[in-house]
């Protein structure tokens, strides 16, 4: 037997280290007898000790090579199942009725104001239909239909909006908004009559912060309205994630926006769930206050260790990388891609365009493909599925691979030039200090870890 080119031992505490494998997703508090044991090939050890490791994926009994071809395999028939069921985002229009300082799609609006307001017509949403009748013509299960911007909820659309969640519904969708929650009392009695899956709201900061960041053409703020508006959600049960964006200018006031959320009770609402997002500059640098990719993972960590920030935001932390969800006793699958970017969604917008993810939309260099006037793909989309940890050569050698999946391709694109170049920010810090920071946490608030007591170079029972 020898270590598997999967495993990765750190270290967590004096004598105390943490062995995650990429391939199968364990995570195993030993000690360091343990540690020295599987480096060298556990020759000598306990051999229920030995049997328990290679259960875990630590050790194998096939040579690196072996390895390899196996997680190929297997990264073939994954990448096939998971392509069966697709999520379609529809952008109505990029028309939108604020202007955030930090809004990424604001460079779009060099291509003119008439490419911008360019709204779907009721015939080309027949169209757009017509082409996820034929992507979702064999799909058992149908993922909720996401509706993006722009702003998917302008007054104006209703009619628009009224039309794609009949068709939707008809077609078994149901229907999750990302909005930016400003016309919540208009668009509800539309809620109220269809399957609403949920809605994501972003709230960024203390209402003189927020408004600042978050304001209106006459530079009107917006907080009072998207504070009605998932008040008025959340007494309708409908499921409302509020996203908070941060950067350099707002993470200052985000114990006084827990503190807020926690006057309203929306940390422990079964219909709220806070969660914080960072923001970041691509390749193109607009915004100034963007994090920087390389800190934004310690900034985040900084923030959970204040204890009123955990209080309010641990839910959404939930689902913040997919290794932590083993640590809830979760089902483990390798990570071949970053993103489903490369495997099952696509994005398409009021030019009838299609485009693999949320930053690219818009961007001519990313389009995969068309719906009007039918659908149809080109050579980009099949590069964007190709973009797996098997195709990259970095990737294919290292041992982080399956919990990373290769980093962002479009910041891959917009730094280095090839969405095919590896982006290993920030999986050594998530793998360094967020799992173990995760693992701490959960020991602390109750949580039993898996056979933890047992996995020492003593003996396994
Ligand atoms: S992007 Fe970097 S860390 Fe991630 S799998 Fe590739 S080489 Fe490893
Ligand atoms: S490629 Fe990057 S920006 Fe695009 S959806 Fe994936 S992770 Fe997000």
């Amino acid at each position: 037997m020898r270590i598997s080119r999967y495993s990765i031992s750190l270290k967590i505490d004096e004598d105390q280290y943490l062995l995650i494998n990429s391939r199968t997703g364990a995570v195993d508090l030993v000690d360091r007898d343990v540690v020295d044991l599987i480096e060298n090939g556990f020759s000598q050890g306990d051999s229920s000790i030995g049997e328990f490791l290679k259960e875990r994926g630590h050790l194998t009994d096939l040579s690196p090579e072996e390895e390899l071809e196996y997680m190929e395999e297997f990264c073939g028939r994954l990448h096939k199942r998971f392509s069966q069921t697709r999520t379609h985002i529809i952008i109505p229009t990029y028309t939108c009725n604020l202007r955030c300082t930090y809004c990424w799609e604001q460079l779009l609006h060099s291509r003119g104001k008439e490419w911008i307001n360019r709204t779907l017509s009721l015939e080309e949403t027949d169209l757009f239909f017509a082409a996820l009748d034929e992507l979702d013509e064999k799909s058992t299960r149908k993922k909720p239909l996401i509706y993006f911007g722009g702003e998917p909820l302008l007054p104006e659309n209703e009619e628009l909006i009224s039309y794609i969640m009949k068709e939707g519904s008809k077609r078994g969708y149901t229907h999750y908004f990302v909005t930016n929650g400003t016309n919540i009392p208009h668009y509800l009695p539309l809620f109220r009559k269809n399957a609403v899956h949920g809605v994501q709201i972003t709230l960024d900061g203390t209402q003189e912060v927020h408004d600042a960041r978050r304001k209106g053409p006459g530079n009107e703020g917006s907080f009072q309205r998207i504070v009605e508006g998932i008040a008025l959600l959340s007494s309708h049960r409908i499921m409302t994630h509020i996203r908070v964006n941060i950067d350099y200018s707002n993470v200052d006031c985000l114990e006084s926006l827990a503190s807020f959320l926690k006057m309203k009770g929306w940390h422990i609402n079964r219909y709220t769930v806070p969660y914080l997002a960072s923001v970041f500059n691509y390749g193109c640098g607009a915004y100034a206050k963007a994090y920087r990719r390389e800190e934004s993972m310690s900034h985040l960590l900084s923030l959970w260790k204040n204890e009123s920030i955990w209080e309010v935001f641990k839910r959404g932390v939930s689902g913040f990388h997919s290794l932590e969800s083993v640590l809830r006793d979760e089902v483990w699958s390798p990570q071949f891609y970053n993103c489903r970017a490369h495997s099952n969604q696509l994005f398409f917008d009021p030019h009838g365009n299609i485009y693999p993810c949320w930053e690219s939309v818009g961007e001519e260099d990313h389009c995969v493909g068309q719906f009007i006037p039918s659908l149809e793909f080109n050579r980009t989309y099949e590069m964007w599925r190709k973009r797996t940890v098997m195709n990259m050569k970095e990737c294919r050698e290292c041992s982080y691979a399956f919990v990373c999946g290769g980093g962002c391709a479009y910041h891959a694109h917009a730094s280095k030039g090839s969405i095919f170049a590896p982006v290993c920010q920030p999986t050594r810090q998530v793998l360094e200090e967020y799992i173990p920071f995760c693992y701490r946490k959960f020991l602390s608030e109750g949580w039993v870890p898996p056979a933890v007591e047992q996995n020492t170079a003593q003996g396994r029972y």
